[in-house]
């Protein structure tokens, strides 16, 4: 049998059953994964084009509420208000059918009834949530303003507290101040979470959320309350963006979702968590559901680009081969196994490491104990892996639709619908930058650090020598990995390239080095004679690769697990191979850096894009396999060239043998003055 560690570049099995790869790819929630498959097996969910943004819009309400009846939406949300109580049930499925859909789902159900259940208290919970979960009132998330969106700790909108009408007065003081982009604002949202400065007995208490009615039975906006309409968009054409503002809008004391702060009805405030920054990022730190849904939403979307590329590239031709009366596949071509197949690798390195992730919220979420290292820990994770799966997202989509030629340009083709509602994935939830920064802080500062406040950095105590074994310590199947790591011979320039051991070393010894080169950059922050902020700015893009380095290191741990996971032999030996293609390609795109530190010698290096090359045709045959396992229902896509290309190819090669035989075009028969059409 196959294992975590077979590489050996033996010959794979001839056929592998797509359902065995599927079964580790659908891993703890494969009956919701299912669940979803079942019930929506309708193409009445499969994207539209071409359609008016109010047209959009309406549909795509349309088909939110009719999925809150499936009770697909409720899964995550507690038993007791009418929910599926199970944390970890994520609604990314919807995301193999269409973004749009996708981010109105997650605004309604993931945002808005998300920071209801994580910052409100019970009486919150029975009142609104069941309402929620019906779609009977649908809401918003409003955090970000105009002028401050990264750094929502700014925010300006005003909620003082008034003890004589015990009432809030909520008030948006400047422009810069209204609420921006704002989901399920412009055109449907009944209620909005709205994070404000609160002020209570004139002290300010730092950024608070109150569930405040915006518009009324009719739709039309509430007194007080300004909705414009954020227009066209690059993409989500479905979803209703807009600004919100308030002018003096009366507030009730119970619309203050309390969970971290109470104001009594005199005025006086209270917290379990003392600290304002503190208090702010453990409320942000509860809403970690939001990011990894939508981490988990563009790895769909890159698996459903990934399987249109894949079929496309196994039925159409180009160009002949000397000798070959047919046609060459496209996927034939190395240069198109290069685009494809690294991405396909990756794709599944990122499955591997999200589903880690799903389960590490799950089990912290759940817990009734509160283990505030291991709560950054998995914002840290959740904030790495938001970043590193909607960039893949973003390069793959792209890449698969110039590997579908003009047919990839065409709307009826679904990639252009894809490559426009993907974009806004790496700024949304998090711009993916700033994400990055909060990750390298989280590590730099060993999780001590109130996480999400990159505005201190210049004071914080650095603690790399203890960080690197405390993070190294949680992946899973790290006794694996750790003896994997010590098989490895010293002499690593004999070291066989596919060998796991010395790939798992290899990222783990590239992850310690920066890390420590960064620790030493940066602790001249903390000499009383530097500018803290110009030491770490000049060290920015170092801070932003510790990161990365950290990020890559874990998802191909993550890979080595879920092989360790999978039972069937075939599918096994499948997946390795394919981990070797995403631990390679991963280390060929850094040659740079492991050259320039004497890591790689240039001999190595020059294996190591030969071993890319050969995974590449080795892995050729199992394309199709590959994709299959990602079992997306046909009736979820809408693509036309997954129709008709097979048999325009056919039916092209019929007619074109035809011709060369001498037949006139689009004759039976066969004659004489045949001209053959020239080529472009
Ligand atoms: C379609 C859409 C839907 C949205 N839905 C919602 C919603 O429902 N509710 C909600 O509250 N918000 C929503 N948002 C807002 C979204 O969360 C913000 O746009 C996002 O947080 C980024 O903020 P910003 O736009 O102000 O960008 P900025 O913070 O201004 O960032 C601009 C650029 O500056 C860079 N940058 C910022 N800070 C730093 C730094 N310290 N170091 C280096 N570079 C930096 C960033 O990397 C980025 O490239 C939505 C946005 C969009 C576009």
């Amino acid at each position: 049998m196959s294992t975590a560690a077979d590489t050996t570049g033996a010959t794979l099995p001839e056929h592998v059953n797509p359902a065995a790869v599927q079964e580790v790819l659908d891993g703890q929630w494969e009956h919701v994964r299912n669940g979803a498959r079942v019930q929506l097996a309708d193409t009445k969910w499969a994207p539209v084009y071409g359609e008016d943004i109010e047209t959009a819009r309406a549909r795509i309400t349309e088909l939110a509420r009719e999925l809150a009846k499936t009770g697909q939406t409720a899964l995550g949300f507690p038993v007791e208000h009418g929910g599926g109580g199970d944390l970890g049930a994520s609604i990314e499925m919807v995301a193999f059918i269409d973004l749009s859909l996708m981010v109105k789902v997650g605004v309604q159900w993931g945002l808005f009834g998300g920071a209801v259940q994580a910052l409100g208290t019970e009486r919150h919970h029975a009142e609104l949530i069941p309402k929620i979960i019906s779609m009977e009132l649908p809401g918003c998330f409003a955090m970000t303003e105009t002028g401050h969106g990264s750094d929502v700790q700014q925010l300006r909108t005003t909620c003082t507290y008034d003890p004589d009408t015990e009432t809030f007065d909520l008030h948006t003081p400047h422009e810069a101040a209204r609420k921006d982009y704002i989901g399920n604002a412009a055109r449907d949202g009944r209620m909005a979470v709205v994070f404000a400065q609160l002020i209570t007995q004139r002290t300010p208490r730092g950024v608070h959320a109150s569930a405040v009615p915006i518009r009324g039975e009719d739709g039309a906006a509430l007194p007080g309350v300004t909705i414009i309409d954020d227009g066209y968009k690059e993409g989500l054409l479905g979803v209703d963006n807009g600004r919100l503002s308030f002018d003096h809008v009366r507030v009730p004391l119970g619309a203050l979702l309390d969970r971290y702060g109470q104001v009594a009805a005199d005025g006086t405030y209270s917290s379990p968590i003392e600290s304002e920054t503190g208090r702010f990022f453990t409320m942000l730190g509860t809403l970690v559901r939001g990011r990894v849904s939508v981490g988990g939403a563009a790895g769909s979307a890159t698996k459903v680009a990934l399987n249109i590329a894949v079929r496309y590239g196994e039925t159409r031709r180009q160009f002949s081969a000397p000798g070959d009366e047919r046609e060459v596949v496209l996927l034939d071509y190395l240069a198109h196994q290069r685009k494809l197949l690294p991405a396909l690798a990756t794709s599944y390195a990122l499955h591997f490491a999200q589903e880690e992730l799903t389960v590490m919220m799950h089990e912290v979420l759940g817990s009734s104990t509160v283990d505030t290292e291991r709560q950054r820990e998995l914002e840290s994770r959740a904030a790495g892996m938001k970043a590193a799966n909607t960039w893949h997202a973003n390069r793959t989509i792209a890449l698969c639709r110039e590997a579908c030629g003009g047919a990839g340009y065409l709307a009826e083709n679904q990639l252009p619908l894809l490559k426009s509602d993907i974009d806004v994935f790496t700024t949304f939830e998090g711009d993916n930058t700033v994400l990055m920064q909060l990750v390298a802080k989280g590590l730099l500062t060993g999780f001590q650090d109130d996480f999400g406040d990159l505005s201190g950095w210049g004071k914080v105590q650095f603690a790399a020598d203890r960080v690197v074994g405390t993070v190294l310590e949680r992946t899973a199947a790290r006794s694996l990995i750790q003896r994997l790591i010590e098989a490895v011979p010293s002499n690593t320039e004999e070291t066989f390239i596919r060998d796991r051991g010395w790939q798992l070393a290899t990222l783990e010894d590239r992850e310690e080095h920066v890390l420590e080169g960064v620790v030493n950059r940066l602790r001249h922050a903390a000499d009383e004679d530097t500018d803290a902020f110009e030491v770490f700015n000049d060290a920015q893009d170092h801070v932003l690769r510790t990161a990365q380095v950290h990020v890559e290191r874990y998802v191909l741990e993550s890979f080595v697990a879920a092989i360790d996971r999978c039972t069937d032999p075939d599918a096994s030996a499948l997946l390795n191979r394919l981990c070797d293609l995403y631990a390679l390609h991963t280390i060929e795109q850094d040659k740079g850096w492991f050259l320039e530190h004497g890591r790689l010698t240039p001999t190595r290096s020059k294996a190591v894009t030969a071993t890319v090359n050969e995974l590449c045709k080795e892995l050729r045959p199992y394309a199709r396999t590959l994709v299959d396992a990602f079992a997306i229902p046909d009736e979820w896509l809408n693509c036309a060239i997954l129709d008709e290309e097979p048999a325009r190819q056919d039916a092209m090669w019929q007619e074109d043998s035809r011709l060369r035989k001498g037949a006139r075009p689009g004759a039976e028969d066969t004659a004489s003055e045949v001209q053959v059409a020239p080529g472009q």
